[in-house]
């Protein structure tokens, strides 16, 4: 495996029949010299449960460094029950079919509760997440918690919520994503998010690195090209190298365009 394994978000790879789409995942990886891959198991914006993978096997077989993505909708912080119970529930199954692929741990977004509830509610649910799950032998991935760029109640938007989650859930062996898009929409200093979130977490597993099409501070969600956007190339470059984890890109481009992505960061990272 290399040093700094770099993937790309693939999506999930499949046709609507569960077939492959173009060869896969792993077809899109060696298009694109690619260390890796991040895949949806399921529709990401939806309540589905995922199919068992065609590609499961040589997934599981290949040196790719493998990343699954919780569906978006998912949201176990929520004060409402006709989301939290599924979300809990497609959790599970999916934290299942991921390590099936042999995925290095499983993205799920921080969530949120309403403007009108007590942020700690969020917070209790999400222990609750862990609690329960431990009791039926825990996530048989690590679960990797990313920050997110918007929301007053979210549970992993600003430092300060995210160490009120960390009390709750730190001790259940929960892992950290760090997204340099939602971390500049949040209005977080890049030049030392890094050690700030590990002052908190002790841990960053993973990088979503990715640049803003926003000013820092906006909220806004909208990812660019590493070379494009308005967060300085070099910046993103230190935030890479101080977390010294797996590095994947959610950039928009084609493949020729990630090729040259994952090029750039492999001289800067050299
Ligand atoms: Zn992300």
């Amino acid at each position: 495996m290399a040093a700094h394994p770099i993937g790309v978000h693939v999506g999930p790879g499949l046709t609507e029949d569960n077939e492959l789409d173009a060869g896969g995942p792993l077809a899109r990886a060696a298009e694109m010299d690619a260390d890796g891959v991040q895949v949806f198991l399921a529709d990401p914006q939806g309540w589905t449960q995922p199919k068992p993978r065609p590609d499961a096997a040589d997934l599981l077989a290949s040196d790719l460094t493998v990343v699954v993505h919780a569906p978006y909708v998912l949201n176990v912080a929520t004060t409402n029950n006709r989301i939290r119970i599924p979300s809990r529930k497609l959790l599970a199954a999916h934290a299942k079919a991921a390590a099936a692929v042999g995925a290095l741990g499983m993205v799920v977004h921080g969530g949120h509760v309403l403007a009108k509830d007590d942020p700690a509610a969020g917070v209790d649910n999400w222990r609750k997440t862990f609690s329960r799950q431990a009791e039926d032998g825990g996530f048989p991935v690590p679960l990797l918690i990313e920050n997110t760029a918007a929301g007053g109640n979210a549970m992993a938007r600003d430092l300060d919520a995210l160490a009120r989650l960390w009390d709750a859930v730190g001790g259940f062996g929960a892992g950290f994503v760090l997204d340099t898009c939602h971390a500049w929409a949040a209005g977080w200093d890049l030049a030392t998010a890094v050690d700030d979130v590990r002052a908190i977490t002790g841990r960053v597993d993973l990088v979503h690195l990715n640049n803003s099409r926003d000013p820092q501070g906006s909220s806004r969600d909208r990812h660019a090209p590493l070379a494009e956007g308005e967060i300085p190339t070099e910046l993103l470059v230190e935030v890479a190298r101080a977390a010294d984890c797996p590095i994947v890109l959610e950039t928009p481009g084609d493949a020729a365009s990630h090729a040259e992505e994952i090029v750039l960061l492999r001289q800067a990272l050299a």
